[in-house]
């Protein structure tokens, strides 16, 4: 059987505080200045630390250093990536920057690796737009600072927060079991495999956690089942599709010996309780393909709760 395959993206935008050493920092860059930070023993480090190595207490003395400085080590990178600070061939570089005493790492677009050395002058070529990110320095060039190479020079407000987006395409094939599970729920049936040493039946199937064999025998088992365990989502998040609260449960189906994870809706979340019988609640015979998502969610099915003694071995 041919087994199924497709391009799956995991996206999302990590949002970190800064503190007042780095916030200090962004902010020189919205302004068009690069500042270090001073430790203890004199030594300038760019990006500034936010404690000092030796003393162990905050950096406070924050200096300006230059746009402009010395390529200490590099590397050239023929494809870039998606989501690289340049969309043609460029040189990531470790640079002091006049005035550091430590190195900067960035990209240098120098038109090709053989315009690239050790010790070559390069200086900032800021972005258009600078918002206060680590990428308002677009990139770094050849050459020294310029007179025009220092912006406005307004730090302004510290920045709190800097959001980075990540991005992860890739393209996922499943086992020839996950694929029998996911062209069943394109059927709009639900099929585990047994397990032949322990008989135990795992939706989606897999290999016997307990035995380490290979499951064969494929089982299709109730679209209805019991709450076995239950989590009340009462914490808002960027991307949420639902209004908390709202609850995630282990729902154990009617034929399975373990549970699958899944929203109960269509009741109060502080109804939910162990033992409650539910039933899914599918989408659109017309919207359904091979995944999980067929299922919308569960919903009570109205059955008396099952007693904790039918799904205590199923937590
Ligand atoms: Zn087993």
């Amino acid at each position: 059987m041919d087994t199924l395959s497709a391009p799956l993206t995991i996206a999302f935008d990590y949002t970190r505080s800064l503190g007042p050493v780095l916030g200090r920092f962004m902010a020189g860059l919205r302004g068009g200045r690069v500042l270090g930070g001073r430790t203890s023993d004199g030594r300038v480090h760019v990006p500034p630390l936010e404690y000092d190595p030796g003393t162990h207490a905050p950096v406070t003395e924050l200096v300006e250093v230059s746009p402009a400085g010395t390529v200490l080590s590099w590397t050239w990178t023929d494809r870039p990536l998606e989501g690289q600070p340049l969309d043609r061939p460029f040189g990531w570089a470790l640079i002091r920057l006049d005035g550091a005493d430590t190195a900067l790492l960035h990209a240098v677009d120098a038109g090709g690796s053989d315009a690239m050395s050790t010790g070559m002058r390069v200086r900032i070529r800021w972005a258009a737009e600078r918002i206060g990110h680590i990428r308002d320095i677009e990139c770094f060039e050849p050459g020294e600072a310029g007179p025009d190479s220092g912006g406005d020079g307004a730090d302004g407000a510290v920045v709190e927060i800097v959001t980075t987006p990540i991005r992860l395409h890739y393209r996922h094939s499943t086992s020839v079991e996950e694929s029998g599970y996911l062209r069943g729920l394109a059927e709009g049936r639900i099929v585990g495999r047994r397990c032949p040493a322990c008989r135990k039946v795992y939706v989606p199937p897999r290999v016997c956690p307990a035995c380490g064999v290979a499951t064969v025998d494929e089982v299709e088992v109730a679209d209805r089942g019991t709450v076995t365990t239950f989590c009340v989502v009462n914490v808002p998040f960027a991307g949420q599709r639902l209004t908390p609260p709202y609850v995630v449960a282990q729902v154990l189906l009617d034929g399975a010996d373990i549970p699958i994870p899944h929203l109960i809706l269509g009741v109060p979340a502080a109804e939910v309780r162990m033992g409650l019988r539910v039933a899914a609640v599918w989408r659109d015979r017309a919207d359904w393909t091979t995944t999980p998502e067929n299922i919308d969610h569960f919903e009570p099915s109205g059955e008396a709760d099952a007693p904790y003694e039918t799904f205590a071995e199923h937590l």
